[in-house]
C-alpha cells in the first residue's frame, strides 16, 4: 500500500492554559516561562516541543499552528491523529471542541471540518469525495458509540459504530451536537464523565478521480483523552477507584506505548494493553501523521501533574512514524509493484548470499576462539561486567589483540544480527511477495468476474432495451387504440345524442298525432252528428219536395207547368246514387250478420258440447258418489262384523276367566282333600284339567289369530277409507274447477248471443231501411215518370198557348202579366231547386268521405268477432282437457283400487264423503280432517288460475 514511504516524528505541541479563576483567588503561582516558540521552562527545566503555545494564543493561531496540515495530508490520503493530553481542566477539550458555535472560540474539529469542505471546494473537479464521520467515547476500556448509544464490547478498532455521510460542516456540526447530546443523557457529572473518558471523532474520507479511476483514502482521529492526573490526588475511592484505575490502566497503556516507540524496541509495543491503544495504533507509529497536544496548568498548584505531562510529551516527541498515502492501486499499479517488489527481492536475495559467502569466506579465514575462551567474550557484551586487562592479555594468544578480537567478534556479532535482520526482511518480503501474488490473484479473478459482470449487464441492458422498445411500441399501440376508443366514444355519444333528440320528436310526433287521432275522432262523431242530421234534412228535403210536386201536379192540373224538369232529374240521378251505395253496404252488413248467424249457431253447439260433457261428468260423479254409499254400506257391515267379534271374544275371555276359577277351586279342593282321597281323586282331576286347559289354549289362538286378522283387516280398510277420501277430495275439487270453467263458458255464450242479438236487430233495422228506400226509389221513379209526362204535356201546352196568344196578341196584355209572374215563381223554384240540389251533392260527398271509416269500423268488428271466436276455442280445448285429466285420474284411482283390493267389486271407493256425512265418525276422525285439510291445502295450486282466464 505504501508507495511514497516516509518517516515523521510525532508532532508535539505545548499548551499552556491561563489561571483559572480559583486559581487567582487561591493564590497560585503561575510558573511557566516560555522561551521562543518551541521551549518552555518549568520549575526551572526547559521543554522543548515543536512549537509551544502561551496563554494568551488564540484557537485560530493553534488551529492554524499545527491542524491545517494536517487536513492536506488527510485529503492527500495520508492517516492523520491529533490528541489532547492533559489533566483534567487543563484545556483538552477547549483545544479540541472548543466554544462550538463561536467563530473565535471554536477549537480544533469544528474548524477541521470547515476546512476539510473548502478544500474540498477548491480541489479538481474530477474528485468524487465521500466523507463519513464517527463519534465514540472510550469508557472503562468499553468503546461507546456515541451516534447510538450503545456499549461495543468487541476488540477491533471502532467495528460497529455508526458512520454518517455528511456533505457539509454544518452535517458535521450537527453530528458533533448529536454526540455530545448522547454523552450529556448517558452521564450524571458530565466533568466527572469527561475526566474519565476518552473521546475520539473520527473523520474518514475517501476519494476516488473519476477520469483515473485513482482512489485516496485517509482517516482523521481526533482524541480527546482522558484526564492524567494521578488517582491519589483526585481521592477516588471503591467503584470511582476502580473506574480511575482502569482509566489509568488505558491511559498507561498509552504511555506504555509510547515509551516503547520511544526507545525503539518496535518488537514490542503493548498495543494490545488496552482497546484505545489498539485503535490508535497507526497513529503511534504506523502509517500516520500524528500531533499531540500537551495542554498543561500553569499553576503551582499543579506543578507536579504539569511535569508529568511535559515529560510524556518529551518521551512522545520522540516516536517515529511511517507515513505513506493510502492508495488503492489499479491492476496494472499492482503489477508493477509485483515487479518490483521481486526484482527487490532478487536483490536483497543476491546481497544475502553474497554476504553468506563472504560469511563463510569469514568463518574459514578467521577461525573464533575456542569453546573455553567465550567466557570473557560473554562478559565484554555484557556492559556491567568488570574487564581487567590482563584476563584480556592472557586471552589474545594467537593471532590477534584482544581489542582486535573484541572488534571482530563486535563485527560479527552486527553481522549476525544485520543477518537476522536481513532475514527477517526476507521473510518479510517474502510474505508480502506472497500477499501480493494473493492480492493479484484476487484482483484477476475479480476483474474476470467484473468482465463477466459487465457481459451480463451488457446483455441485460440490450434486452432490456429490446424491452423497452417493444414496450414503447405496445404503448405507442395502446395509446392509438385508446384514441380510437376515444374517437369512437365520442361517435357513439354524438350518435346517442342524436337517437334521444329523434326520440324526443319522434315522441312530440306521436304526442301530437295522438292529439290529432283524438281531434279525428271527435270529427268523426261530429260528422256522424252532422250525416245523421244530413237525413234528417234528406228526409225534409224530400217532403219538401214531394210537397213541391204536389203543388206542381196542381199547377199542371191547371196548365201552369213551368220548364224545371232538367234540374229535378239531376236531383234524382243524384238520390239514386246515394240509394244504390246504401244498398251495397246493407249488403255487406246482411253478410256480416250472416256469418254471425254461423257463428253463433257454432258456439251453441259447442256449448251443447260441453254441457254434454258436464253432464257425462256429472253422471260420472254420481256413480263415484254410489259406489261411495256402497263402500259406506260395506263397512258398516264390517263394523258390526267386527263388534260381533268383540262380543264373542268377551263372552269366551269371561268363560275362561270362569273356568280358571273352576280349576283354582278345583286345585284347592284337591289340595285339601289330598290326605284322604289322594291316591283316587288327584289323577282324574289333573286330566280334566289339562284337557280343559288344552281347550281354552286352543279356543285362545285360534281367537286370538282371528282377531289379528280382523284388526289388520279394518287396518287396511281404513286405510283404503283414507286413500278413498283424499281421492275424492280431489274429485270434487275438480269438479267445482269443472263447474266454474263451465260458468265461464256460459257467461261467455250468454255474452256472445247478447252480441248476436245486436247484431240481428242491427240487421233487421238494415232491411227494414232498405225494404224503406226500394218503396221510395219505386215511388221517386213513378214521380220522375209523371213528372216526365208532365213536362211533355207542359211543353205541348206551352207552344199551343205561344200560337194561341201570337194569334189574339191585342187584348192577351192580363194573361201575359200572369204568365210573367208564373214564370217569375218558377224561377224562384228553380232556383231553391239548384240550391238543394247542390246541398245533396255536396252532402253525398261526405258521406262519401265518411265511407272508408265506416269500413274500418266494419273491419274492426269483423276481427273482434274473430278474437271471440278463438277464445270460445281456446275455452273449449280448456274444458277438453280438464276432462280427460278428469277422466285419467278417475282411472288410475280404479287401478289403484282394483291393485288393492282385487277380490273385490271394483265401486269400493269414494265412500268417505258419505261417510263423514252418514255421522258415523271412525275412531281416528280428527286425523282424518287433519288429513283433509291438508289435501285440500295441497291440491289448490294444482289448478292455476290460468285457466280461468278464458274470460278474458
Ligand atoms: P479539560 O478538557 O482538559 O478537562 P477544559 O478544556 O474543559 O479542560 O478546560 C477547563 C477550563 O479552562 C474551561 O473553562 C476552559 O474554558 C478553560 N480554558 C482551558 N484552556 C484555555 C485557554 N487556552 N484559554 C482560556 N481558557 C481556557
Ligand atoms: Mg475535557
Amino acid at each position: 500500500m505504501a508507495d511514497a514511504n516516509a518517516e515523521c516524528n510525532i508532532k508535539v505541541l505545548c499548551r499552556f492554559r491561563p489561571l483559572n479563576q480559583s486559581e487567582i483567588f487561591r493564590g497560585d503561582k503561575f510558573i511557566p516561562i516560555f522561551q521562543g516558540e518551541d521551549t518552555v521552562t518549568f520549575g526551572g527545566k526547559s521543554y522543548v516541543f515543536d512549537q509551544v503555545f502561551p496563554t494568551n494564543t488564540t484557537q485560530e493561531q493553534v488551529y492554524n499552528a499545527c491542524a491545517k496540515q494536517i487536513v492536506k495530508d488527510v485529503l492527500g490520503g495520508y492517516n492523520g491523529t491529533i490528541f489532547a493530553y492533559g489533566q483534567t481542566s487543563s484545556g483538552k477539550t477547549h483545544t479540541m471542541e472548543g466554544n462550538l458555535h463561536d467563530p473565535q472560540g471554536m477549537g480544533i474539529i469544528p474548524r477541521i471540518a470547515e476546512d476539510i469542505f473548502e478544500h474540498i471546494f477548491a480541489m479538481d473537479e474530477n474528485l468524487e469525495f465521500h466523507i463519513k464521520v464517527s463519534y465514540f467515547e472510550i469508557y472503562m476500556d468499553k468503546i461507546r458509540d456515541l451516534l447510538d448509544g450503545v456499549f461495543y464490547a468487541g476488540n477491533s478498532e471502532n467495528t460497529g459504530c455508526t458512520e454518517r455521510f455528511v456533505t457539509s460542516p454544518e452535517e458535521v456540526m450537527d453530528v458533533i451536537d448529536e454526540g455530545k447530546a448522547n454523552r450529556h443523557v448517558a452521564v450524571t457529572n458530565m466533568n466527572e464523565h469527561s475526566s474519565r473518558s476518552h473521546s475520539i471523532f473520527l473523520i474518514n474520507i475517501k476519494q476516488e478521480n473519476v477520469e483515473t479511476e485513482q482512489k485516496l483514502s485517509g482517516k482523521l482521529y481526533l482524541v480527546d483523552l482522558a484526564g492524567s492526573e494521578k488517582v491519589s490526588k483526585t481521592g477516588a475511592e471503591g467503584a470511582v477507584l476502580d473506574e480511575a484505575k482502569n482509566i489509568n490502566k488505558s491511559l498507561s497503556a498509552l504511555g506504555n506505548v509510547i515509551s516503547a516507540l520511544a526507545e525503539g524496541t518496535k518488537s514490542h509495543v503493548p498495543y494490545r494493553d488496552s482497546k484505545m491503544t489498539r485503535i490508535l495504533q497507526d497513529s503511534l507509529g504506523g502509517n500516520c501523521r500524528t500531533t499531540m497536544f500537551i495542554c498543561c496548568s500553569p499553576s503551582s498548584y499543579n506543578d507536579v501533574e504539569t511535569k508529568s505531562t511535559l515529560m510524556f510529551g518529551q518521551r512522545a516527541k520522540t516516536i517515529r512514524n511511517t507515513v505513506s498515502v493510502n492508495l488503492e492501486l489499479t491492476a496494472e499499479q499492482w503489477k508493477k509493484k509485483y515487479e518490483k517488489e521481486k526484482d527487490k527481492n532478487r536483490s536483497l536475495k543476491e546481497t544475502i548470499q553474497r554476504l553468506e559467502a563472504e560469511l563463510n569466506r569469514w568463518r574459514n579465514d578467521v577461525p573464533l576462539a575456542p569453546p573455553e575462551s567465550e567466557e570473557p567474550l560473554v562478559d565484554i557484551c555484557s556492559p556491567c561486567s568488570p574487564c581487567t586487562p590482563c584476563s584480556i592479555a592472557s586471552s589474545i594468544v594467537v593471532h590477534i589483540s584482544a581489542e582486535e578480537r573484541q572488534k571482530y567478534e563486535e563485527e560479527i556479532r552486527k553481522l549476525y544480527k544485520q543477518l537476522d535482520d536481513k532475514d527477517d526482511e526476507i521473510n518479510h518480503q517474502s510474505q508480502m511477495v506472497e500477499k501480493l501474488k494473493e492480492q493479484m490473484l484476487d484482483q484477476e479473478e475479480l476483474l474476470a468476474s467484473s468482465r463477466g459482470d459487465s457481459e451480463k449487464v451488457q446483455s441485460e441492458l440490450g434486452r432490456l432495451q429490446t424491452e423497452n422498445e417493444s414496450a414503447k411500441a405496445e404503448v405507442k399501440e395502446v395509446l392509438q387504440a385508446l384514441e380510437e376508443l376515444a374517437v369512437n366514444y365520442d361517435q357513439k355519444s354524438l350518435a346517442v345524442e342524436e337517437k334521444t333528440m329523434q326520440n324526443k320528436l319522434l315522441a312530440e310526433e306521436l304526442a301530437k298525432k295522438m292529439a290529432h287521432l283524438m281531434a279525428l275522432e271527435a270529427e268523426l262523431s261530429r260528422i256522424q252528428e252532422v250525416s245523421s242530421h244530413q237525413r234528417k234534412r234528406i228526409a225534409e228535403i224530400l217532403n219538401g219536395l214531394m210537397r213541391d210536386l204536389s203543388e206542381f201536379s196542381t199547377i199542371v192540373g191547371n196548365r201552369d207547368i213551368k220548364l224545371i224538369t232538367g234540374a229535378i232529374e239531376e236531383e234524382f240521378t243524384v238520390a239514386r246514387l246515394y240509394i244504390s251505395k246504401i244498398k251495397s253496404e246493407v249488403k255487406s252488413m246482411v253478410k256480416r250478420c250472416r256469418h254471425l248467424d254461423n257463428l253463433q249457431l257454432e258456439c251453441h253447439r259447442k256449448m251443447e258440447e260441453t254441457g254434454r260433457e258436464l253432464s257425462s261428468c256429472h253422471l260420472l260423479i254420481s256413480q263415484h258418489e254410489a259406489k261411495i254409499r256402497s263402500l259406506t254400506e260395506y263397512m258398516h257391515n264390517m263394523e258390526l262384523k267386527k263388534r260381533q267379534l268383540e262380543d264373542s271374544y268377551d263372552s269366551l275371555s269371561e268363560e275362561l276367566a270362569k273356568v280358571q276359577a273352576q280349576g283354582t277351586v278345583m286345585n284347592i279342593i284337591s289340595v285339601n282333600q289330598c290326605s284322604r282321597t289322594k291316591e283316587h281323586l288327584h289323577p282324574l282331576v289333573e286330566n280334566q284339567q289339562m284337557a280343559l286347559e288344552q281347550q281354552m289354549e286352543s279356543h285362545r289362538e285360534a281367537h286370538s289369530k282371528q282377531l289379528g286378522r280382523l284388526r289388520d283387516e279394518i287396518n287396511e280398510k281404513e286405510k283404503t277409507i283414507d286413500d278413498l277420501t283424499d281421492c275424492n277430495q280431489k274429485q270434487r275439487l275438480e269438479l267445482e274447477q269443472l263447474h266454474s270453467d263451465f260458468e265461464c263458458l256460459r257467461s261467455r255464450e250468454h255474452h256472445k248471443s247478447r252480441q248476436l242479438e245486436e247484431l240481428t236487430f242491427l240487421h233487421e233495422r238494415h232491411e227494414q231501411s232498405k225494404q224503406d228506400l226500394k218503396g221510395l226509389e219505386e215511388t221517386v221513379a213513378r214521380e220522375l215518370h209523371t213528372l216526365h209526362n208532365l213536362r211533355k204535356l207542359f211543353v205541348q201546352d206551352l207552344t199551343t198557348r205561344v200560337r194561341k196568344s201570337a194569334e189574339l196578341e191585342p187584348d192577351d196584355s192580363g194573361g201575359y202579366i200572369t204568365q210573367k209572374q208564373k214564370i217569375s215563381f218558377l224561377e224562384n223554384n228553380l232556383e231553391q231547386l239548384t240550391k238543394v240540389h247542390k246541398q245533396l251533392v255536396r252532402d253525398n260527398a261526405d258521406l262519401r268521405c265518411e265511407l272508408p271509416k265506416l269500413e274500418k269500423r266494419l273491419r274492426s268488428t269483423a276481427e273482434r268477432v274473430k278474437a271471440l271466436e278463438s277464445a270460445l276455442k281456446e275455452a273449449k280445448e280448456g274444458a277438453m282437457n280438464d276432462r280427460h285429466r278428469y277422466q285419467q285420474e278417475v282411472e288410475r284411482i280404479k287401478d289403484v283400487m282394483r291393485a288393492r283390493n282385487p277380490f273385490r267389486r271394483p265401486h269400493c271407493f269414494h265412500q268417505s264423503k258419505q261417510y263423514r256425512l252418514s255421522g258415523t265418525t271412525p275412531a281416528k276422525s280428527p286425523a282424518h280432517v287433519s288429513k283433509i285439510t291438508v289435501v285440500s291445502y295441497i291440491h289448490q295450486p294444482v289448478y292455476p288460475c290460468g285457466q280461468n282466464n278464458i274470460s278474458q
